[in-house]
């Protein structure tokens, strides 16, 4: 069993979720879990529409309109046919959100940030589950939810273990397993997140529950280059680095 990490970053685009394809093809995706983030910075935008929640209601529509506008970019470069299955279900999510918005009674911040934000990977991973499958990678979608069960401390949430554990050691290993990063459910049901950037911790506590041989935390660079080629031109990749080197740089 493995389990694969994908960020953001790596599927912030039409040709990211294409390369995804590519990374599975070539590296086989036999006993394989996927673990995929919200797409390219929506976290930061759900996170704008959970603030006009609290603070200007009149901007909600527009924040909702720029995270369907953005995934609905990346759905017509990967399906054509607008009456593809994936559009009514990128709807229903976005309906979803709006009905809670519409709905909720509570006042408190972190319970609706965690209800609302987790949206982004419920949404990428629907994209991706559906697009592997129409190039002939049959998956399975799981929600997270129902397997990584939390304590109610939204937006900074502990894992149960042993009831994770439980629900974890269900999953059908047979089929390409494909689910979401950075959430889980409480007791009661509700969405929890597991902070920011708590995607790679997702991948760590399914491969922990699941006794996978190992996860692999794609990213969207060669390899481990000698400085960040956010800021620097002409970085090097570094075909060997040895363990105490790569701890300094991780550090
Ligand atoms: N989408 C979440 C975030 O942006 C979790 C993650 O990507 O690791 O923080
Ligand atoms: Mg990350």
């Amino acid at each position: 069993m493995r389990v694969f990490k994908f960020g953001g970053a790596s599927v912030k685009d039409a040709e990211g979720v294409k390369n995804v394809v590519k990374v599975l093809k070539e590296v086989g995706h036999d006993n394989t879990m996927l673990v995929i983030s919200a797409m390219g910075k929506t976290t930061n935008a759900m996170e704008e529409v959970v603030d006009a929640y609290f603070d200007n209601k009149s901007e909600i529509v527009h924040k909702i309109d720029a995270v369907v506008e953005y995934h609905n970019s990346i759905l017509k470069e990967l399906f054509p046919n607008p009456q593809h299955q994936v559009y009514k279900e990128v709807k229903t999510l976005i309906e979803e959100v709006k009905g809670f918005l519409a709905w909720n009674k509570s006042p408190k911040y972190n319970f609706v940030y965690d209800q609302v934000v987790g949206y982004g990977e419920l949404l990428s991973t629907a994209i991706v589950s559906a697009y592997l499958e129409e190039v002939g990678i049959r998956n399975q979608w799981l929600d997270v939810r129902g397997f990584i069960k939390t304590d109610s401390s939204y937006r900074d949430t502990t894992v149960l273990w042993e009831k994770t554990q439980e629900h974890i050691s269900k999953i059908d290993r047979s089929v390409l397993n494909i689910t979401q990063g950075f959430l889980g459910s409480d007791e009661n049901n509700f969405t929890t997140t597991l902070g920011r950037e708590g995607s790679d911790y997702t991948a760590a506590i399914l491969a922990y529950c699941l006794n996978a041989d190992s996860v692999t935390i794609w990213k969207d660079v060669p390899g481990v280059l000698n400085a960040d080629p956010r800021y620097f031109k002409e970085t090097q990749l570094l075909n060997n680095i040895s363990y105490r080197e790569a701890i300094e740089l991780a550090f």
